[in-house]
């Protein structure tokens, strides 16, 4: 019987990608740098070092390690800045009914999400109470996904026994993670193909309930 459904957040429970987007184009136009959309669509899942990376490929100089640790910099700044335009109206259609109607049931909804900014984004989109003394992120963790720590200690905080956690997961590292966890995962969006996801869903809101009965 599943006792808690562990969110990871972004592509989830709402997409920050504009903001991903947007922030490295204004690094691109500072350094003089082409980037456009179709660019941006092979950052996805791809750490910040390797995203710069693929933006690089179009310089016309090389950069040193430490211009290249600025350049992150400046792109997680912009990012945060960007951030702050978030509003509750993010948050994916039926998101919200279905955390409410699994609080119902007295399944207890929880975060496990390798960002640094999840706190900060729960806050701006109006989720932080709901989740709040279950939200594990990239702060409590050493180990990033496919790495289960992140969700492991999202139980731990619930005090709920992994094999009572169901994952909720856009990511193949993020189905990797949850299965490595002891739990069943659904896959959403992109990874609701998944091979190794036990139930797959478009989104949230279509999570099938018969995942929650086993
Ligand atoms: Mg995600």
């Amino acid at each position: 019987m599943i006792k808690a459904v562990i969110f990871d957040l972004d592509g989830v429970l709402l997409s920050t990608d504009e903001y991903h987007y947007r922030a490295w184009k204004q690094l691109a136009d500072r350094e003089d740098i082409y980037f456009d959309r179709a660019i941006n669509e092979r950052l996805r899942g791809v750490s910040r070092m390797e995203s710069l990376e693929i933006i690089l490929e179009r310089a016309t100089k090389s950069y040193t390690a430490a211009e290249k640790e600025e350049m992150a910099g400046f792109k997680n700044d912009a990012y945060r800045q960007l951030l702050e335009h978030l509003t509750p109206s993010d948050v994916f259609p039926g998101v919200t009914e279905f955390i409410a109607g699994l609080q119902r049931e007295g399944v207890r909804p929880g975060i496990g999400s390798s960002s640094k900014n999840t706190k900060y984004i729960l806050e701006k989109v109006g989720l932080i109470e709901i989740f709040r003394g279950a939200i594990s992120d990239g702060t409590n963790i050493v180990n990033s996904k496919p790495d289960p720590e992140v969700f492991i200690k999202a139980a731990e905080m619930m005090g709920i026994a992994p094999a009572e956690c169901l994952v909720v997961e856009d990511a193949e590292a993020g189905v990797m993670a949850g299965k490595a966890a002891g739990m069943r995962v659904v896959g959403v969006g992109p990874a609701a193909g998944y091979p190794l996801a036990d139930y797959q869903a478009s989104g949230v809101a279509g999570i099938p309930w018969i995942a929650l009965a086993v």
